[in-house]
């Protein structure tokens, strides 16, 4: 189930060289071209899914199982003191590449990258009506 006009199909095919770090029989794993830092990986389940929605819980474990295989040695390698795992969905969230990607990023406590500046409720009855809403949302 691959797409022959994507990126990162072709990428798993071997059709695009990559700089890969991790493979087995439902993900492959190589290094950002455009890294926030060295060692920043990208996971990718083998099968095309355009985003998280797609994937089933199964898929997903086994995207979770290879970050924590690949995040240690990122980390020893780079000498990470932390990491994140991100991942976007949607272009309104930043995803560029439409096929499911997540991204394993090194960090150290003195690093300078900031993710997002904290906002707040206007005040606590706003955030459980929120929370309200969601939940009513979940099915
Ligand atoms: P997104 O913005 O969709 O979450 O992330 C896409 C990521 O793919 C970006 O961080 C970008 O640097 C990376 N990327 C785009 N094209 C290539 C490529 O050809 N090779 C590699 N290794 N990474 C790529
Ligand atoms: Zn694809």
């Amino acid at each position: 189930m691959q797409e022959k006009d994507c990126l990162f199909c072709r990428i798993i095919n071997g059709d695009i060289p990559s700089s890969k770090v991790y493979e087995d029989e439902f993900v492959y794993a190589f290094l950002d071209i455009a890294p926030g830092f060295p060692g920043h990986t990208l996971i990718v389940p083998k099968k095309h899914y355009k985003n998280i929605l797609d994937m089933d819980a199964k898929e997903t474990s086994h995207i979770f199982a290879a970050v924590q295989k690949i995040a240690p040695a990122m980390m020893k390698v780079t000498g990470a003191e932390g990491f994140h795992v991100l991942q976007n969905n949607n272009e309104a969230a930043g995803q560029t590449v439409f096929h499911t990607h997540f991204h394993v990023i090194p960090r150290k406590a003195d690093d300078g990258m900031t993710l997002w500046t904290p906002t707040s409720y206007e005040n606590k009855e706003k955030m459980l009506e929120m929370a309200q809403k969601i939940r009513n949302e979940i099915q």
